[in-house]
């Protein structure tokens, strides 16, 4: 065991943590980062980049089955599962060595294993059978563990029959039909990949439409969008009871109105939400605040115990790599004393649903907006509008713009379809500048690009739409 001494120690190496680490670094602080799995923690080994590389495979499966509209050839086209997975490992793999070079790099003391503090800026680590392995002393500790699977009392998952994103990321076998329960993006994400491979796809979610933190009417595009590629939607809508049987889960759905169905998959897929890795980190004897799974922080990531921030997931939602990774930077830099960091604008935040159609938000959803009392110029442009998306094949979707009327500020863009989750990006800048509908409209957008939607839209928020 070695005692060791550092400015900063982060507990978790997430796109929360590691990217902390090395801001730190930049900064001049000694830092060392405890991970118990592997660099890049959820993101890079389950999360973000393993999804999209299998979204990449689903992706270019539909477009090969679409070859002929193209003029092109491509019979029989078939998958390999196994191939697909190792694939979408191959490229994680790749990601996490990377992180491995980045904090080498940075000269990051990165210790393998489990840790907890011990309190007045200690931390102690163990192996992983419980062995002392280190104890580290910094003057500031990030707490950046991320956050696991929800499950429900009678809906636990079994790695065999009934998944978390886990096992449905590495199947052995691919399912001839699906049960998923929960529409967010992870739900959505998997629903997506399974339906474009052939598997009979089924979604369960409790609220009464799909994607519910998205605006509404993007959501019922979506919907549309999904049910006409043979995904059964069933919302308002609980699944009840999941009976296993040797290779099939039955489970006992409830609608909102009391009635009751059964469905039977082959494998059903939990997809209803995530919770704070929280336990064993000796919170509660620190001090700490926890919430409903989540550790309690203020606007600079701050707990309640001196010393002692929290950043990511294990702090709440949005449950997204990008505002882990942004709360890393402005925690640190609020510790190092940079001048002008500001606190996180939690409506510049995008959300990204990769499913084909992709989804993209950035900022208020057309209610949020109205209750919020604002009175609204909305601007609505269609992808089957747009010269690029006629010539990629790629007509449905909408690019939907929120403005207040009386100062013109973007409040709110919402996208369906393809590569609205590279397209959101334009509005993100956009918002985080504050701009206003005249900028937008004064912006000159190249031709024949998508990206000509985003200022189709906001000249239709003012009735001034050219290609409408
Ligand atoms: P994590 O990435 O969870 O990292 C926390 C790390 O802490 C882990 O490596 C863990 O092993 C370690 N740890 C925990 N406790 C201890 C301890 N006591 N000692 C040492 N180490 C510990 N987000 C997006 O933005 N875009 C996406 O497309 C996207 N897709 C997703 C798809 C799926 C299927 C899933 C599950 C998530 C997805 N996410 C996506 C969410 C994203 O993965 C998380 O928001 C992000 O990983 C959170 O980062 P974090 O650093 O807070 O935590």
């Amino acid at each position: 065991m070695s005692d060791t001494r550092f400015d900063l120690a982060i507990i978790g190496a997430g796109p929360g943590g590691y990217v902390a680490a090395i801001r730190a670094s930049q900064l001049g602080m000694r830092t060392a980062i405890v991970e118990r799995e592997r660099l890049g923690g959820i993101c890079l080994n389950w999360g973000c980049i393993p999804t999209k590389a299998l979204l990449r495979t689903s992706e270019l499966y539909q477009s090969m089955r679409r070859a002929s509209e193209f003029g092109l050839a491509a019979d029989n086209v078939r998958f390999d599962l196994g191939r697909v997975v190792e694939r979408s490992r191959k490229v994680a793999e790749r990601l996490v060595n990377g992180v491995g070079y980045l904090m080498r790099k940075n000269n990051i003391a990165v210790i393998d294993g489990t840790a907890r503090l011990k309190g007045e800026g200690r931390i102690a680590v163990t192996g992983k059978v419980g062995d002392a392995l280190a104890d580290i002393e910094a003057s500031h500790i990030i707490v950046a563990t991320g956050a696991r699977a929800r499950t429900l009392p009678g809906l636990e998952p079994d790695g065999r029959l009934v998944w978390t994103y886990k096992e449905a990321m590495v199947p052995e076998s691919f399912p001839r039909s699906l049960l998923i329960i929960g529409s967010g993006a992870i739900g959505i994400e998997f629903a997506s990949f399974y339906r474009s491979l052939g598997a009979e796809v089924m979604v369960v979610e409790m609220l009464p439409r799909i994607l519910p933190a998205e605006d509404a009417e993007i959501s019922d595009l979506a919907r549309k969008a999904f049910a006409r590629q043979g995904i059964a939607i069933h919302t308002g809508t609980r699944v009840e009871r999941l009976v296993k049987s040797a290779d099939s889960v039955t489970a006992t759905l409830r609608k909102a109105d009391g009635s009751a169905a059964e469905i039977t998959a082959e494998r059903v897929i939990l997809a209803i939400g995530i919770t704070g890795n929280v336990e064993g980190l000796g919170l509660e004897e620190q001090g700490v605040k926890v919430e409903n799974g989540h550790i309690v922080v203020d606007e600079w990531c701050r707990t309640a115990a001196p010393g002692l921030c929290a950043i990511g997931d294990v702090v709440g939602p949005p449950w997204l790599a990008h505002k882990a990774s942004h709360e890393g930077v402005l925690c640190i830099e609020k510790i190092a004393g940079v001048e002008g960091v500001h606190p996180m604008d939690k409506t510049n935040i995008p959300g990204c649903t990769y499913s084909a159609p992709q989804v993209a938000s950035v900022g208020l959803t057309e209610e949020e907006a109205r209750a919020a009392g604002h009175e609204l110029k909305i601007g609505r442009f269609p992808y089957s509008a747009n010269g690029k998306a006629i010539a990629l094949g790629e007509t449905e979707g909408l690019v939907k713009t929120i403005f207040d009327a009386k100062t013109g500020a973007l409040l709110g863009a919402h996208l369906l379809g393809d590569e609205a989750t590279e397209l959101i990006q334009g509005f993100v800048i956009a918002k985080t500048l504050e701009t206003t509908e005249a900028e937008l409209i004064a912006a000159i957008f190249p031709h024949p690009t998508l990206s000509e939607m985003m200022g189709e839209s906001a000249l239709d928020a003012f009735g001034r739409a050219i290609h409408l």
